[in-house]
């Protein structure tokens, strides 16, 4: 067999880059994935109760880039989703990230009205602020808060979910759950926020339908390697496992997922509740949320946190910390040594804790270097 491009890993990257190269440049590619389907970790299915579920724990879609939202909406129609989550703080559910709605649940009334006030004067309502550097403030009132709020809801997560604490890891991690001084309790801010109306799979089977695609399922690229020619090859997998671990494997954090059919009509009263303290997981969301759908019965997915061993689980989540960033480097000299035989990208051949939008700008920047003359 012989195709231009042999592309590994049939996620967001892997396929975008499959779909425009198909398209667009008229050429042939080969996309392999060595599960038995395609959409990576977005994959959804339903459940025997008829639940649209993610196989790989939550995923919910939400962008600022017009451009990306305008690429997948070729594949698919959407369904307004805003996603809320509360946490449980001393036997409380409170808004996360932490708000105003948040503030007032925990206090009582003329504390909260005056760390509202605080919180107003010194930062402006809207104003987004990661939790560590609240912890800075120089009022002391406001740190106080920020040392409450960096205990109850930051500290026992974080924890469970890298084994680091907040401070040792890269700022961007917890400042992905800003402390917002606002009323607006939505977990995303986003312009663009919806789900796939059919579910991702769906909008996979879409994107790739092309005759110029051919898609190989439960195939590991190095078994097929022999036997197919290709000019060029992308990898979206995990980079350090490419280069067979030379410079030792490079940190993740796995997960295990425990799902539940429940016979109710829901469960629980948002899509999503994070436990920081106290259980071995770290949230329960219930999948109809998601899904929207209108069903009896009800799922759930529990989400334990695990150390990565290569070979045995999945690796999720890089891990963002400066000395894997340096070990991370040393591959990027590994592939800079194939002279762009071989182009790496994605949450694991870029070593980027990427969402599923900045993986498809990722891919669609990358196909951009690869289009130009
Ligand atoms: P992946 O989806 O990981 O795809 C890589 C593919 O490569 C895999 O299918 C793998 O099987 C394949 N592969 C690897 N090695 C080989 C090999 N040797 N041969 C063949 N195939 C191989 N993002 C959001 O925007 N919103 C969310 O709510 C959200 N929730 C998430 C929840 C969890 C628990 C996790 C883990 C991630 C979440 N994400 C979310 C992030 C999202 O999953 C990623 O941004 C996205 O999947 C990245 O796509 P990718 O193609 O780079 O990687
Ligand atoms: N986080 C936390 N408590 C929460 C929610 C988030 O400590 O209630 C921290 C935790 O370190 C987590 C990070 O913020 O890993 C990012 O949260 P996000 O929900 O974005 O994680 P993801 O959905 O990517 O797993």
């Amino acid at each position: 067999m012989k195709v231009d491009w042999l592309i590994v890993g049939a996620g967001f990257t892997g396929s975008t880059l499959a779909e425009r190269i198909a398209t667009q440049l008229g050429q042939t590619v080969l996309l392999v994935d060595r599960r038995s389907h395609v959409a990576g970790n977005a994959y959804d299915k339903y459940d025997e109760s008829g639940v649209l579920v993610h196989q790989y724990g939550p995923h919910i879609f939400h962008t600022n880039c017009r451009k990306v939202w305008d690429y997948l909406s070729q594949f698919t129609q959407w369904r307004p989703y805003q996603h809320r989550v509360l946490a449980v703080v001393d036997g409380k559910k409170v808004p996360v990230p932490f708000n105003l709605t948040s503030l007032h649940r925990l206090f009582p009334a003329s504390s909260a009205a005056r760390l509202e006030d605080l919180l107003i004067r010194h930062h402006g309502y809207g104003a987004k602020i990661p939790i560590l550097r609240l912890r800075q403030s120089a009022n002391q009132e406001l740190s106080a808060l920020a040392d409450l709020v960096y205990e109850k809801i930051f500290l026992g997560y974080t924890l469970k979910q890298w084994e680091f604490r907040p401070e040792d890891l890269d700022p961007s991690v917890t400042g992905r759950v800003p402390v917002h001084v606002s009323w607006d309790d939505r977990y995303f801010q986003d312009t663009y926020q919806a789900m796939p109306a059919r579910g991702y799979a769906e909008l996979f089977r879409r994107m790739l339908a092309h005759p110029n695609i051919e898609v190989g399922l439960d195939t590991d690229y190095r078994r097929i390697q022999g036997q197919v020619r290709f000019n060029r090859m992308v990898f979206t997998g995990a980079i350090d496992e490419f280069f067979d671990y030379v410079h030792g494997p490079l940190p993740y954090r796995s997960l295990t997922f425990e799902f539940l059919t429940v016979d109710c009509e829901w469960y629980q009263e948002a899509g999503t509740i994070n436990y920081p303290n106290g259980e071995r997981f770290t949230r329960i969301t219930e999948q109809k949320y998601l899904s929207g759908q209108a069903l009896p019965r009800t799922t759930i997915v529990r989400e334990y946190p695990e150390k990565h061993v290569p070979g045995q689980n999945e690796a999720y989540y890089p891990i963002p910390r400066e000395e894997n960033r340096e070990q991370h480097k040393l591959y990027l000299r590994e592939a800079a040594k194939l002279n762009g035989s071989v182009l790496f990208a994605g949450r694991l051949g870029d070593y980027k804790y990427y969402n599923m939008d900045q993986a498809v700008g990722r891919a669609l920047r990358l196909f951009e270097e690869i289009a130009a003359p």
